[in-house]
C-alpha cells in the first residue's frame, strides 16, 4: 500500500470514529454509531497491516489468537460482567503501551535524534510507559474489584497522600535523570535504571490508586481506566508515529475524561475526590438490624401490585442492577404494553449510574424494545414524583436511596438520587432487605408508602404481568 493510500485509509478511519461517537451519543442512533466504529477499526486495521514490513506469518498468527480470544469472550460475557471485561481490556492497552516503549527504547535503531528532538523522544517513551504502566495495574485491580475477587471496600492507607505526592516527584526526578541520560550518551541498546524503577512505582501507584477507591465510584474509575488507556494509546502513537493511533488515543482519552466528569457531576463527587478514594465500600451484604427507629418493612403480593397498577394513572419504573441481573427487561416490557393497553401513562426512570455501568439500563430497555419516548433521564423526571400514582423499583437500591439526601454522614451524601418516595406509592422488587453495591442502608424500604415485593425480579414480573391482564 503506497504512504498516501495509507493516509487517505486513516483520514478515513478517523472520521468513522468521530462518526461513531457522534452516533453513540442518542440511542436512536447508537446503532448506527457502532457500525461506523466497527467499519473504522475494520479500515484501520487492513491499512496498518498493510503498511507492515516484516515477519506478516507471525502477525497473522497473533492476529488469529488474539481475534479468537476475543471472539470467545465476547460471545461468553453476560451484560452484568461488561464493566469487567472492559476493564480487562483497558489494562491490555496499558501493558502494550509498555511493551512499545521498552521496545522502542531497546530499539538499536532507534537513538539517531539529537537535541530537542531527542528530548522529545525520549519523553515519549517515559510517559507512554507511565501512564501504560498505572492504567495496566489499575485495571487489573479494578476487574479483581467488579469481578468480586478481592473486597471492594477502599483501602486507606494512613498518611496515603502523602505516599501519592511521595511517589509523583520521585518519578518526576526519575524522568529528569532519565531524559538526561539518554539524550546526552550515545545510548546503545541497554536498559536504563531510571525507566525500570519508574516503571515498578508506576506500577504501585496504579494497585494503590484502585486499590483507595470504594465500591460506590467504580463506575467513574471504569471511565478514568479508559481515559488513561487513550492517552497511553496516543503516547504510543507518537512512539510509533502512527497518526491514527494519536487521533483514536487522544478521542478515547478526551470522552473518557468528559464521561468521568458527566459522572462525577451525576454523584455530586469531586472528580479528585474520588481519585484521592476512600469512598464506599464493599457491595451487597445483609442490612444491619439498626436501632428499631426505621420502622417495618412492609411486604406485599404480586396480586396486590397488580391490583394498585392497574388503578394507577401515572406509573413511573426504576430499573436497577437487580433487573439486568434477573434478565426482567422483556417481561418489563411486556407489563409496559399490557399497562399502556389500559389507558396507564407509563415512563422509565433511568440513573445515571443504574447497573453495572453507563448506559446499562438503557442498553437493556432498547434490547427489549421498550420504545425510546417513553424513556427519561433522572434529570428530566425528578420533579414530576409528586404526580406518580406508583413507582416500581426493579432491583435497584442505591439509586432511589433518600439517605443520600437527608443524613450529611451518609457514605453516598450528596449524589442525586430518584425520589420517588415523593409519589403516592413506592413499590420496591428485590430479593431480601440486602444492600446494594454502595454496602448502605435503605429507609426508602421503611417509608409509609413503599411495599415490598419480595423475590427474583423476573419471576416476580411474571407474576404481576399474570394478574394484570386476567
Ligand atoms: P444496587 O447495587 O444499589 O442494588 C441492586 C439491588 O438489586 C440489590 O439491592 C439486590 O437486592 C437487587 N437484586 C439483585 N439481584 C436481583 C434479582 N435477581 N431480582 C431482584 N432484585 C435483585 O444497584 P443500583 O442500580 O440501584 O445502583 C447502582 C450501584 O452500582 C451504584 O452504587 C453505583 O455507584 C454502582 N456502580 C455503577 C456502575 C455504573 O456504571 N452504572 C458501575 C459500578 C458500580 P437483593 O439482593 O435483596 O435482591
Amino acid at each position: 500500500m503506497t504512504e498516501q493510500l495509507a493516509d487517505a485509509a486513516y483520514l478515513g478511519a478517523i472520521i468513522l470514529f468521530i462518526l461513531a461517537l457522534g452516533g453513540l451519543s442518542n440511542q436512536e442512533t447508537a446503532r448506527r454509531g457502532n457500525f461506523y466504529g466497527m467499519l473504522g477499526m475494520a479500515i484501520a486495521l487492513v491499512a496498518a497491516i498493510a503498511g507492515i514490513t516484516g515477519n506478516h506469518a507471525i502477525l497473522v498468527g497473533t492476529l488469529v489468537v488474539g481475534g479468537a480470544v476475543g471472539f470467545v469472550l465476547a460471545r461468553r460475557v453476560k451484560m452484568t460482567q461488561m464493566p469487567e471485561l472492559v476493564a480487562m481490556l483497558h489494562s491490555l492497552v496499558g501493558l502494550a503501551a509498555v511493551l512499545v516503549g521498552y521496545a522502542t527504547y531497546l530499539d538499536p535503531d532507534g537513538h539517531h535524534y539529537e537535541g530537542a528532538e531527542g528530548t522529545i523522544h525520549y519523553i515519549e517513551i517515559y510517559l507512554g510507559i507511565l501512564i501504560g504502566a498505572v492504567t495496566f495495574s489499575g485495571s487489573v485491580i479494578a476487574f479483581l474489584k467488579l469481578s468480586a475477587r478481592i473486597g471492594g471496600k477502599p483501602l486507606t492507607l494512613p498518611a496515603r497522600h502523602w505516599l501519592n505526592l511521595g511517589l509523583l516527584i520521585v518519578t518526576v526526578v526519575l524522568g529528569i535523570i532519565f531524559v538526561g541520560q539518554s539524550s546526552s550518551a550515545v545510548v546503545e541498546y541497554q536498559w536504563s535504571s531510571p525507566l525500570l524503577i519508574m516503571t515498578v512505582i508506576a506500577l504501585i501507584f496504579g494497585i494503590h490508586m484502585v486499590m483507595a477507591i470504594g465500591g460506590a465510584d467504580m463506575p467513574v474509575v471504569v471511565s478514568m481506566l479508559n481515559s488513561y488507556s487513550g492517552w497511553a494509546a496516543a503516547a504510543t502513537g507518537f512512539m510509533l508515529e502512527n497518526d491514527l493511533l494519536i487521533v483514536v488515543g487522544a478521542l478515547v482519552g478526551s470522552s473518557g475524561a468528559i464521561l468521568s466528569y458527566i459522572m462525577c457531576r451525576a454523584m455530586n463527587r469531586k472528580f479528585l475526590s474520588v481519585i484521592a478514594g476512600g469512598f464506599g465500600s464493599s457491595g451487597g451484604g445483609p442490612a444491619k438490624s439498626g436501632d428499631g427507629e426505621q420502622g417495618e418493612a412492609v411486604a406485599v403480593s404480586a396480586e396486590e401490585t397488580a391490583e394498585l397498577m392497574g388503578e394507577a394513572k401515572e406509573i413511573m419504573i426504576i430499573p436497577g442492577y437487580g433487573m439486568a441481573v434477573a434478565q426482567a427487561q422483556h417481561t418489563v416490557n411486556e407489563m409496559t404494553k399490557a399497562l399502556r393497553g389500559k389507558g396507564i401513562n407509563v415512563r422509565f426512570g433511568i440513573h445515571p449510574v443504574a447497573g453495572r455501568m453507563p448506559g446499562h439500563m438503557n442498553v437493556l430497555l432498547a434490547e427489549a424494545k421498550v420504545p425510546y419516548d417513553i424513556v427519561f433521564e433522572m434529570d428530566e423526571i425528578n420533579d414530576d414524583f409528586p404526580d406518580i400514582d406508583v413507582s416500581v423499583v426493579i432491583g435497584a437500591n442505591d439509586i432511589v436511596n433518600p439517605s443520600a439526601l437527608d443524613e450529611p454522614d451518609s457514605p453516598i451524601a450528596g449524589m442525586p438520587v430518584l425520589e420517588c418516595w415523593k409519589g403516592k406509592t413506592t413499590i420496591v422488587l428485590k430479593r431480601s432487605m440486602a444492600t446494594g453495591y454502595a454496602g448502605v442502608e435503605n429507609p426508602l424500604f421503611f417509608k409509609e408508602n413503599t411495599r415490598m415485593l419480595f423475590g427474583d425480579a423476573r419471576e416476580s414480573l411474571e407474576s404481576v404481568l399474570k394478574a394484570l391482564v386476567s
